[in-house]
């Protein structure tokens, strides 16, 4: 039996023509489109300990995030934001409680498991950039095609592609050093994106750039959203960056406020 065919009888046999679902697609509001939860956070508590001090973090925190939402994480120094993305992008461990990413529980991963899943699954923007300076931008947008199999052909155009979304394909043999902040930062941004992950996060992007580069990065960052349909988790202690995402939370002493 024909491929085609056989899709064909599955879609009826739920009771979908092509037709029904484009139908009812459009019938749908935006926020039933974005329903799917890509992060699902169940039950999430973290504590660090300082010598025989415990230093509680996150209390019980609960929350989804929907797939190809733009979420904004905002908070007083010190509530616990950067903490929260750093367990959602499987960087530090959970004390207790559930995170899944597109589906896997990545609390239950080995260290080894996790560090193959991350390369995939996660593109993360720091404050400073994190650049390796001896590189060329090229080289530093490569760096997570190297942990795939990837022949070296198809990585360079992966890492063109990925220079040009960012408006930077003009400078790809220019050194850290040679940037701007922006600059580095769109950089950062193309080496963040260059895997195609599942999410992308940022722990204060704009955090170091003056007003005009901020700007610069949110509009990308705001593109990538839009155009690609990234799911975008960000931290910012700027209300103008806040603005542009389509979902606002509030971290206060672990826990989010109930408004948000
Ligand atoms: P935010 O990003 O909202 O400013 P963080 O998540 O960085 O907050 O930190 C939350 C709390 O956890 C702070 O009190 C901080 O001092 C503490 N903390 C963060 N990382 C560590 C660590 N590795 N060891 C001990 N305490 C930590
Ligand atoms: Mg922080």
């Amino acid at each position: 039996m024909a491929v085609g065919k056989q899709t064909a009888n599955v879609t009826e046999w739920y009771g979908y023509t092509r037709e029904t679902i484009i139908e009812e697609t459009k019938n749908m509001n935006e926020s039933e489109v974005l329903s799917a939860p890509i992060v699902e956070v169940i039950g999430l508590n973290k504590s660090y300990y300082r010598g025989n001090q415990i230093i509680p973090v996150l209390n019980d925190i609960t929350f989804d995030i929907c797939e190809g939402d733009f979420l904004a994480l905002m908070g007083p120094s010190g509530s616990g934001k950067t903490t929260l993305l750093n367990l959602i992008a499987g960087i530090d461990k959970v004390d207790s409680g559930i995170i899944r990413v597109g589906g896997i529980d990545i609390t239950t991963l080995s260290e080894t498991e996790l560090a193959r899943w991350r390369g995939i699954n996660v593109g993360f923007v720091f404050q400073f950039y994190n650049l390796i300076p001896v590189l060329t931008a090229f080289d530093n947008v490569e760096l997570p095609l190297l942990l795939t199999n990837l022949p070296r052909k198809i990585r360079r155009e992966h890492v063109e592609m990925a220079l040009k979304v960012v408006n930077l394909a003009d400078r790809m043999e220019h050194y850290p050093g040679q940037l701007s902040g922006g600059q580095q930062q769109r950089v950062a941004i193309a080496r963040a994106i260059v895997t195609d992950p599942t999410i992308l996060v940022a722990d204060e992007p704009t955090g170091d750039l003056d007003r005009a580069s901020a700007e610069e990065i949110m509009a990308l960052m705001e593109r990538l959203n839009a155009e690609s349909g990234k799911t975008i988790i960000m931290v910012t202690h700027d209300p103008r960056a806040a603005g542009k995402a389509h979902t606002l939370k509030h971290l206060d002493k672990g826990v989010f406020n109930s408004d948000t």
